[in-house]
Order: C-alpha cells, then sequence, then structure tokens
C-alpha cells in the first residue's frame, strides 16, 4: 500500500479511532518483532478499528499482529537452509504438500489463507456484487442469497479450526470448506473468498456464535470488487 493510501486511510479512520478505548493500542505495540527471513507479512489494507462491530478492534489486533504474524515468523524459522527460501509463498504451499512437509505446508498455507482474508475486507464494504461475479452466482446457487446461504451453512459445519472458500472451479462458483490451515491451492481452483473459522476469528466477539459471525462478515464487509477481480476468464 503506498503511504498517500495509507495517509488516506488513517484520515479516514479518524473519527473511528476516538471510539477505541485507549487500553486497547499498546496491543500491538507489545506484539513481538516478526522474525527476519524472506516471507514477509503484508500490511492491513485498513486500521485495526475499521472493520467493527462485525469483527472487533481487539480480535483484528490479535489475529493480524499474533496469529498471521506468528505463521510468518514460523515458516521463515522452519524453511531456513532450505530449497523453499526461493520460492513464493504460493510455491512453498504446493511444493511442500507433495512433498509432505506439513510443519511448512500449515504454516506457509495458514500465511497464504490470513494475506487473502484480509484484502477481502473493507470497512462498510459494497453490499452485493454485480456483473460477471453475480451471473455466476445466479447461474451456480440460484441467487446472491442462496450462495450466502449455503457458504454460511458449509462453513459454520466445518468441524473444529478451518475455513469456509468459495471458488472458482471452471465456469462455476463452488463451496469448500477444508479442515485446519488447508486450502484450495493444491486443488486446481481459484480462491475468491475464504472465511476464517478457527475460535480466534471470532471468539471473543461472537463467543460459540460461528454462525452470526460469518453472517455479519458476509453482509458487511466483502469487497465484491476484490473479489470479482479473482475470477479467472
Ligand atoms: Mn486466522
Amino acid at each position: 500500500m503506498s503511504s498517500i493510501t495509507r495517509r488516506a486511510l488513517v484520515a479516514s479512520a479518524a473519527a473511528a479511532m476516538t471510539a477505541i478505548l485507549p487500553s486497547q493500542r499498546p496491543v500491538l505495540a507489545q506484539a513481538p518483532a516478526p522474525a527476519p527471513g524472506p516471507f514477509v507479512q503484508p500490511p492491513l489494507p485498513f486500521l485495526e478499528p475499521q472493520l467493527a462491530p462485525t469483527i472487533s478492534n481487539r480480535t483484528i489486533i490479535l489475529h493480524y499482529s499474533r496469529h498471521h504474524a506468528g505463521y510468518f515468523t514460523a515458516l521463515n524459522a522452519l524453511t531456513k537452509d532450505t530449497k523453499y527460501v526461493s520460492m513464493t509463498l504460493d510455491q512453498v504451499v504446493i511444493e511442500s504438500d507433495k512433498e509432505t512437509d506439513r510443519r511448512i505446508y500449515n504454516n506457509a498455507a495458514q500465511a497464504w489463507n490470513h494475506n487473502l482474508y484480509w484484502v477481502t475486507f473493507k470497512p462498510g464494504g459494497a453490499k452485493a456484487p454485480s456483473g460477471k461475479l453475480l451471473e455466476m452466482i445466479n447461474a451456480s446457487f440460484g441467487s446472491f442469497d442462496q450462495m450466502k446461504i449455503k457458504l454460511k451453512a458449509d462453513t459454520t459445519a466445518v468441524f473444529g479450526s478451518g475455513w469456509g472458500w468459495l471458488a472458482q472451479d471452471g465456469d462455476k462458483l463452488v463451496v469448500v470448506p477444508t479442515l485446519a490451515g488447508a486450502n484450495l491451492l493444491t486443488r486446481n481452483m481459484t480462491t475468491l473468498i475464504g472465511i476464517d473459522v478457527w475460535e480466534h476469528a471470532y471468539y471473543l466477539d461472537y463467543e460459540n456464535r460461528r454462525p452470526d459471525h460469518i453472517q455479519a462478515v458476509l453482509d458487511n464487509i466483502i469487497n465484491w470488487d476484490v473479489v470479482a477481480s479473482r475470477l479467472k476468464s
């Protein structure tokens, strides 16, 4: 993100920032410095409080600066002096899966999953898809509402930690749930949306109400322009 864009975000968040309890900011300052290495966590495309009340400031801070950052720290440590250091993150996910290097796969996949996750969100995101994306949703699920019902139901049903994905499979859109850190990079599908249902993603805000969290995310903060830009023609 350019510094100009970041400054614009800071300015637009000024009102939201005033609503943050002073005790909430130091959590980020206390976060451990990321371990040095070739794999670098991208910045958030919004400020931590900007997705509230759908996702609270505190959840974003912990999720981004502890959980997501932690996958990068582990990945850099695990891949030191291995062939993986010269690969892109996508390649590490695919190669470590082939080689059954499970610890590297788990951390690389989780790093990748959250990279996609954060940039799917936009404060006050557009309320509905349009154009080709909407046409594909209608053709694959019947309607936008039916797609949301299916994505919410299948993601809610993930047993334990995992993800619910909306993906493009050829000329169709599909919903695919996965367990733990697994994603669709090894399945020849194009990932459009990933909904994180590890408890760290929602428990502080929604406790055990996973479906309410998923519903709020789908209704309030999805950037459908970004989702549409991921479609392969
Ligand atoms: Mn997560």
